[in-house]
């Protein structure tokens, strides 16, 4: 390795601006290059699922583009530019137009890629999904006068595209295998409630259906469900989840099981390369959130600056936006045997995971429930202590 190489970030979302911003609290001198094949202005993707009701377009989101963040942080960004090889022997990284950067030590922030769902039908590749900037201004032009939206994917993100497209007085169909929404996180009461309160704001649901096949005619998608309901939309909006993007690290070596393999440090088994965000995978935890990478990110800063720091994951109770019915859940770590208590009353759904000791290790509060998750949460064990 050759120190007076720069330190090179590849991604500019949340994961690698963040870790850019905290090496630059605690050193402004090392030179500091960030690459994205995208237009690398920094934005808070979590807005992309509430910004229709807030009235803003993909561009409004953006809170500072490439040059200030380049300006902001004495880095050098270069945008639209993709990786296509990582040479860990090297210490260097090639883009596409076969331009060869060297490091000194390297964060992949490479973030994870929809999931294209194989559906039957002619309408497979006009599908939308929504992930960043980009596909999000493509979303709101597909949307733009247009009446009837499906989304396929009752979970989190799909959960909040319905809530916010029904806030702006669009007919929302909600489809999804399972029999109710966010089912991955929420135990069946909480589920039911934040059905209930979707469908009173005008959400239709299909659950526990499979979608047979899907085909576009004349600006028109008709679905077809498996037990022989049809309907037709404007708009279908797929949202059934997100792959940590790890092909380029896998070509050049690196560990991959879902997500790219860091230890507590976020370093992987290649000297001088660190991952965190949607992209990796910290002591086996998948962890997709906002929190989790901000954690990671305070971490890989202190590492890059010489000192070798591993990162610690609190509680961290994820807050689903979606405002006609408050959610937030702290679903129990994989494995841990207990069982749901769970309450329904006028405040909502308070349902707590408690192991055989008496122990709590995970919560689901909807409604007005959601008061107590302060306090909760200061009883929930450490994610990865
Ligand atoms: C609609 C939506 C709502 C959400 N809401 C919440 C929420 O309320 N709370 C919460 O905690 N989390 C939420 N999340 C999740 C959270 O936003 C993500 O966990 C986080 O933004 C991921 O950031 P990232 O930097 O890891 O990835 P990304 O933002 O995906 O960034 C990846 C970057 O890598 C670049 N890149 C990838 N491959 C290459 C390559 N080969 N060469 C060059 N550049 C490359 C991309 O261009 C991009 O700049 C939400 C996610 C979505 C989609």
């Amino acid at each position: 390795m050759a120190a007076e190489h720069p330190i090179v970030i590849v991604g500019s979302g949340l994961a690698g601006y963040n870790v850019a911003r905290e090496f630059r609290k605690l050193n402004t001198s090392t030179e500091l290059i960030i690459v994205a094949d995208d237009a690398a202005d920094f934005y808070s993707k979590p807005m992309l699922s509430n910004a229709l009701a807030k009235n803003k377009m993909a561009q409004e989101l953006v809170i500072a583009d490439a040059e200030k963040m380049a300006f902001d942080l004495n880095a050098k960004v270069l945008k639209h530019t993709r990786i296509n090889k990582i040479d860990p022997d090297n210490y260097s990284i090639s883009t596409s137009d076969n331009e060869l950067i060297e490091y000194s030590q390297l964060v992949l922030a490479l973030g994870a890629s929809a999931i294209q769902l194989p559906i039957a039908g002619n309408a497979a590749d006009k599908l939308l999904v929504v992930n960043d900037l980009a596909s999000y201004a493509d979303f709101r032009n597909a949307i733009a006068d247009k009446k009837k939206i499906a989304i396929i994917g009752a979970g989190l993100i799909g959960c909040e595209f319905a809530n916010d497209l029904v806030l702006s007085d669009y007919n929302v169909f909600m489809l999804d295998l399972a029999e109710l929404p966010l089912n991955r996180l929420l135990p069946e009461q909480a589920g039911e409630y934040l059905k209930t309160a979707l469908a009173e704001q005008g959400v239709n649901w299909y659950l526990g259906q499979k979608t047979k096949q899907i085909n576009f005619t004349e600006s028109v998608f008709k679905i077809d469900l498996e037990n022989g309901i049809t309907f037709e939309v404007d708009v279908v909006l797929s949202a059934v989840g997100l792959r940590p993007n790890v092909q380029l690290a896998k070509e050049a070596g690196l560990e991959v099981n879902n997500g790219i393999v860091v230890n507590k440090n976020l370093a992987t088994n290649k000297k001088g390369i660190f991952a965190l965000g949607d992209c990796a995978e910290v002591e086996g935890l998948f962890l997709p959130y906002v929190m989790p990478l901000m954690n990671s990110a305070r971490a890989i800063a202190k590492s890059l600056n010489g000192e070798t720091t591993s990162v610690n994951f609190p509680a961290m109770p994820v807050m689903v936006k979606t405002p006609s019915c408050s959610v937030v859940v702290a679903p129990p770590a994989n494995g841990i045997e207990g069982e749901w208590i769970i309450k329904q009353d006028e405040n909502g759904v308070h349902a707590q995971y408690f192991d055989k000791d008496g122990k709590l290790h995970g919560f689901a509060l909807v409604g007005k429930a959601v008061e107590d998750k302060q306090a909760l949460t200061k009883e929930l064990p450490a994610v990865l202590a």
